[in-house]
């Protein structure tokens, strides 16, 4: 039979670290910290395959299972402890947590002081001689049941609770007496029958189960679902549930409870041991963010003091470290920071408690962290020798990397701006946007396509869907470990914390700092690793690539097999791809030149009469005597104006092309010849169509003509690509001569002529024959032996991928259009598939939306088919991939996998997959 239960305690332990799908993290982590002899309070784990049985056979059928087992470990736990569970004298009070595979903070359920009744709470009397502090256990033990277990809603304990503090005139929670705190627990007890019925539970057995359907059943809750969503968290069983003997942070001033990191999870630094604490707290007071927690070092704290303007003085008496006020277990917890580190080779997240001076772990996990201090921890602890480069590599998740390349705030701008509030730095980097004050509202206004920053007094789980959309996480309370620190790091967001300069009136919709109103839709600005607030927009510069950031991408360089190259059409975007590492450009879409300044008009001088030219061309083929002269009457000007338009775009184009290959240097560039349809490049709209017909020179029903001619049902399977170019020979011409006198213009460029759309060899024969005559005129017109160019195509319409052995034998390179061929492969319109591929992913048909993360079953299969056949014919054909899916980590790692020569990606992407590169070729 399966075990369900396992037990922990220091020095014995069923499990250990190497059980995390079993155990969850926290168990697992918690065997293993016993393993190692540290002080953890003994309990016991149910695993994940539990949870897995609770949804499968229904929780009444699964308890009876485990029934024997949880009271076996329970009478374990009772004598490990000496204590009863349920009784006096000395009574076992446990905790009942989750834990799953994968960390989800704040998300499941918790259930604190389960064991209280009313005779151990006088046992707890009796022992403790500290009746305020038992009675404050038992209420919150009763809110917390009730709210977490039974669904009475947390809003009506909270009544409850300020309605005695009004009548008693107090403010604080810790201002209660006994004899209020005797009022709150009545209180409590009205409530919860009022609301489920039942009284509150005494038997502790009835409590423990009940705590434990609460966490089971917390796993399926939608706001964890909504986290396993967005963090691409899948597969796992379920949770564990972890049930643990107490221990109190809260039993007098002796007492304390903390998280801290074994290195700063915003900077990834080491200048100190990074973490907070409060005295005389339960672990939910320090992430509640209502007091304001102390530092850890003496170091940390000054450096606080100093950050908030708290003189020296009052910090050493306020606010004094753990260092400074229990030395002791400050010095026992530093030498545990050390070995827990040593021990998983990573940055750890810890929690802790110290009860009447003795120090208790609680937990420890690697910790999360924003992407500069995963970079950098990755970096130290190669260079501490603690890691090899390949474990470093793996360290950083190539996604992550987004947060660093994106831009920071322009200093002068910055300095010039106007200071509104200063709170903690809690996630670094830059946002600019307009306030919204709920997590609703931010998910509605960026819908909306507005930049917002979420504007809170403080966050819970709940808003985690606003807070995902939001640039920037604003909140009023709480400190590095709150919840919205917590989260924004994870999500790699901007967020200043605990910012209590600031006084937020939600129904107004507005906030009040330093005199200063800012309301709803105002722009505001957040620096997150400084942790100031301030009015307005602020311009923003590119970030800097030096340090951490350039040891590890040097790594990835060294060991990774695939090229990467970018998707780039301008000189400025081909020069932050190389400075990003590009080798050259994989996608150079010709079209994004025609759209620019006074070019625009000059296509649309080509378009105008480009039907009229198809049309007579093909209506004097058949012609003779006077008809064809008529008719040639009626080409020539229309003629006269089409080459017009050309003539005026080729140097345009030739200066387009020259800027991009200077900035190579010598990079190979993969330049696609036209590819939308024209209709694409004509105003739509009655007064855009007006407006052009005024620079025409024409009337406006012609260019409405024009636009009804150019109207395709299906324009993505229309008139575009090489079709374009069958039917108007002289853009491919323009183009290629472009080109060519560009690369001749430009010494040791390598152009690579692309042919967009191909699905017939015949396609790519006709287009091939007018590129190579181009080639050849220009280069015996410039007196050119010899020019590095050559003409492949992309492989985006599924009969090129099936044909690609005969394609083969005239393309020298394929380059996989991974938009068209998912288009045309999964026959979803790029256009329209939005609307429904979300249901398709939450549905599990899809396991991603197949336009962001290649299908590798379908369309990957296509693309290995066309691998293995072009191949037959040209061995060393290159092959490269230019969709979308080039800079996305799942993908670069298939296309490693299938032999792509290179991956191309937009300018801000290559360092990621520069790293999936990498990390690809270390995982084989
Ligand atoms: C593609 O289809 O994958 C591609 C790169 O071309 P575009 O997105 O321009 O159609
Ligand atoms: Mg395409």
């Amino acid at each position: 039979m399966a075990k369900y239960v396992y037990f922990f305690s220091a020095g014995k332990s069923d499990g250990d670290g190497s059980m995390k799908n079993l155990l969850g993290g926290k168990g697992a982590n918690l065997a293993d910290m016993c393993k190692l002899g540290l002080p953890v309070p003994p309990g016991f784990t149910i695993t994940t395959e539990a949870c897995a049985e609770y949804y499968k056979l229904g929780k009444e059928k699964l308890f009876k299972t485990i029934e024997s087992e949880v009271k076996t470990q329970l009478d374990r736990l009772q004598q490990e402890t000496g204590k009863s569970f349920g009784k006096g004298p000395n009574p076992l009070l446990v905790s009942v947590r989750s834990g799953a595979a994968a960390s989800m903070p704040g998300m499941m359920d918790t259930v604190l002081n389960l064991g209280l009744n009313t005779e151990t709470v006088k046992a707890m009397i009796d022992l403790t001689k500290n009746e305020r502090f038992v009675l404050d256990a038992y209420r919150r033990f009763i809110q917390m049941f009730g709210d977490v277990v039974m669904g009475v809603p947390h809003h009506d304990y909270e009544h409850a609770l300020d309605s005695v503090k009004k009548a008693r005139g107090k403010k604080l929670d810790n201002e209660l007496t006994v004899e209020d705190l005797k009022e709150v627990i009545a209180k409590y007890k009205e409530l919860y029958k009022k609301v489920t019925k039942k009284n509150f539970p005494e038997d502790p057995m009835e409590q423990l189960w009940a705590g434990i359907n609460a966490v089971f059943g917390s796993w399926n809750n939608p706001r964890a679902i909504k986290y396993r969503e967005l963090n691409d968290i899948r597969g796992l069983l379920g949770t564990a549930v972890n049930v643990q003997s107490m221990v109190f942070g809260n039993a007098g001033n002796d007492s304390a409870t903390g998280v801290c990191f074994t290195r700063d999870p915003s900077t990834g630094e080491n200048r100190y041991f990074y973490g907070e604490y409060l005295i005389n707290a339960q672990g939910e007071d320090v992430v509640a963010g209502i007091r304001t927690p102390q530092q850890i070092t003496t170091a940390g704290s000054k450096e606080w003091a100093k950050n908030h303007g708290v003189a020296e003085v009052d910090r050493k008496k306020n606010f004094p470290s753990l260092e400074e006020a229990m030395p002791q277990c400050f010095k026992e917890l530093d030498a545990i920071r050390k070995k827990l580190e040593t021990h998983y080779k990573d940055m750890q997240d810890m929690e802790f408690t110290i009860e009447k001076g003795k120090l208790y772990m609680l937990q420890t996990r690697n910790g999360k962290r924003t992407a500069a201090a995963a970079i950098r921890i990755a970096a130290d602890l190669l260079k501490e020798k603690l890691i090899d480069e390949k474990t470093a590599l793996k360290r950083v998740e190539p996604k992550m990397l987004d947060q660093l390349l994106h831009p920071i705030f322009d200093t002068k701008a910055e300095k010039a701006a106007t200071q509104l509030a200063k709170g903690l730095p809690a996630s670094p980097g830059a946002a600019t946007g307009r306030v919204v004050f709920s997590a609703d509202d931010a998910e509605a206004w960026a819908a909306k396509g507005e930049k917002v920053i979420l504007v809170r007094i403080e966050t819970s789980p709940e808003d985690i869907g606003g807070m995902n959309v939001a640039r920037g996480i604003l909140t009023a309370r709480g400190g590095m470990t709150s919840h919205a620190a917590v989260v924004a790091r994870g999500m790699g967001k901007c967020c200043v914390a605990g910012c209590g300069d600031l006084a937020i009136d939600y129904k107004a919709k507005k906030f009040v700092a330093r005199g200063v109103t800012v309301k709803e839709g105002d722009w505001i600005s957040l620096n997150g690793s400084t942790g100031v607030v301030y009015k307005d927009q602020i311009k923003t510069v590119e970030a800097s690539l030096a340090g951490p950031f350039k040891t590890i991408m040097d790594l990835a360089n060294k060991y990774r097999k695939l090229q990467v190259r970018t998707n780039a059409d301008t000189p400025k975007d081909t020069a932050v791809a190389v400075k990003f590492g590009a080798e050259g450009i994989g996608l150079c879409r010709t079209e994004h030149m025609f759209f620019e300044g006074d070019r625009i008009v000059s296509f649309r001088r080509l378009i105008l009469v480009a039907e009229d030219v198809k049309r007579l061309r093909k209506d004097l083929e058949l012609a003779e005597g006077d008809e064809k002269k008529k008719l040639e009457a009626e080409l020539a000007p229309k003629l006269k104006q089409y080459n017009q338009a050309l003539k005026a775009l080729l140097p345009l184009q030739r200066k387009d092309f020259t800027g991009i290959f200077k900035e190579l240097k010598g990079r190979p560039c993969t330049i696609r010849l036209l590819d939308p349809p024209l209709h694409e490049f004509l105003p739509q709209d009655d007064k855009g169509q007006k407006e052009m017909a005024k620079t025409m020179g024409v009337e406006p029903a012609v260019v409405k003509r024009v636009v009804e001619d150019l109207h395709e049902f299906n324009p993505m399977l229309g008139h575009r690509g090489c079709r374009l170019g069958i039917t108007y020979p002289e853009v491919t011409e323009m183009q290629v001569r472009a080109i060519v006198e560009a690369a001749i213009a430009v010494p040791g460029s390598k152009p690579e002529i692309m042919i967009p759309l191909i699905g017939n060899i015949k396609e790519f024969e006709d287009q091939k024959a007018i590129a190579l005559r181009v080639i050849d005129e220009v280069k015996k017109a410039k007196k050119v032996a010899k020019l590095d160019i050559s003409i492949g195509t992309m492989i985006e319409v599924p009969r090129a991928a099936m044909t690609a052995d005969e394609i083969a034998k005239e393309a020298e390179f394929f380059s996989f259009g991974t938009n068209d061929l998912t288009q045309m492969g999964c026959g979803f319109s790029r256009d329209d598939a939005g609307k429904f591929l979300k249901d398709y992913v939450s549905k599990g048909i899809y396991d991603y939306d197949p336009f962001e993360v290649l299908d590798q079953a379908g369309v990957g299969r296509l693309m290995q088919y066309a691998i293995e056949y072009g191949k037959k014919t040209r061995p060393n054909i290159k092959l490269g991939i230019c969709g979308e899916h080039g800079g996305e980590p799942t993908t670069v790692k298939f296309c490693s996998k299938i032999g792509l020569t290179y991956v191309s990606c937009s300018p801000y992407r290559v360092p990621i997959a520069i790293l999936a590169a990498a990390q690809a070729a270390i995982e084989g």
